[in-house]
């Protein structure tokens, strides 16, 4: 099969391929009680609540569990909505709970980055190394910390199916903070990158992006980013605004360029990282970012306004 062709699933199972804006949501059918993993972003919530009540989504079964890979605002932005809708309990890594609980904007990136998410209330603890049954299907609970250090991935050894979340994409992952803001996100992206590797999953099922079979070679790519951020660190803290203006920049359609300077010194994450890595004034700031993402053709300039894609 090449790697291009969607892989075969397990009939109970159905992937609800998003964006860059709203994870995917991994719909797990069972009679015994059927389960979601990830609720997308905010902005998305009546299209995901659609999706999930849809004939390939729970067709009118219940919804006994909301399941989260890590609590970034695109995987957990309709947590509260579902819950909403279906009464159902929030179950999160063990190690992304006391973050939830203290709703702590700025680890996870919400206002911190302008980013949007509904507050909600953790009633379950997901423990790395347990195992759970959705969907009949069993699941291992594996630590995947890096882009988040609470991060799970779910593994099933039946049919070596890896659902890794933001840990690792057909092109890469999600970002990951310098070492001066967290010394342990570069090396745990590598050892879960090494965990992964160990698995010999068959297909992986990723946060964003559809599920792929050329695990290997998603793999080669993911160590070849690390190696490239560890030899640069800088790299690394564009990388990771360069990311948040893009994902700010779908959520909002479009941004009033003349505005970005403003912006870049008044959202925490641009006017810290500026401060502690690059000291440039916030308009010289948005002129490299944007001048990088227009290059790599994930911007441009209309008008006045910046919008997304070339
Ligand atoms: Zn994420």
């Amino acid at each position: 099969m090449s790697c291009t062709t969607r892989p075969e699933l397990p009939p109970q199972l159905h992937v609800f391929v998003r964006d860059w804006l709203s994870a995917n949501h991994v719909v797990l059918r069972s009679d015994a009680g059927s389960v979601v993993i990830d609720s997308g972003y905010d902005k998305h919530v009546p299209l995901m609540l659609a999706l999930i009540a849809s004939r390939t989504g729970l067709d009118g079964r219940p919804l006994a569990k909301l399941v989260n890979t890590h609590c970034h605002s695109d995987h957990i932005g309709g947590n509260a909505a579902l819950r909403r809708a279906y009464g159902c309990p929030i179950a999160v890594p063990a190690g992304e709970a006391p973050l939830i609980d203290a709703w702590d904007e700025r680890t996870l990136l919400y206002d911190y980055a302008d980013q949007r998410a509904e507050r909600f209330a953790v009633d379950e603890i997901l423990m790395p190394g347990r195992t759970y049954v959705w969907g009949d299907l069993e699941w291992r609970a594996l630590a995947a910390p890096g882009h988040a250090m609470g991060a799970l991935v779910f593994f099933n050894d039946a049919h070596r199916i890896l659902i890794s979340g933001d840990a690792l994409w057909q092109n890469g992952y999600g970002i990951v903070m310098p070492p001066e803001v967290d010394p342990a996100a570069l090396p745990a992206t590598r050892a879960t990158l090494e965990m992964i590797a160990s698995l010999d999953a068959r297909c992986v099922i990723p946060g964003h992006g559809e599920p792929f079979m050329d695990v290997r070679g998603a793999l080669e790519r993911a160590f070849a980013r690390t190696s490239a951020f560890e030899a640069d660190p800088l790299r690394t803290v564009r990388h990771v605004l360069k990311a948040l203006l893009v994902f700010s920049l779908l959520d909002r359609e479009r941004m009033l360029l003349a505005a970005l300077p403003d912006y870049m010194a008044r959202v925490g994450v641009y006017r810290d990282f500026n401060a502690r890595f690059f000291s440039l004034a916030p308009s010289a700031l948005a002129e490299k970012l944007v001048g990088e993402l227009e290059r790599a053709g994930a911007v441009h300039r209309d008008d006045g306004w910046l919008k997304p894609g070339r």
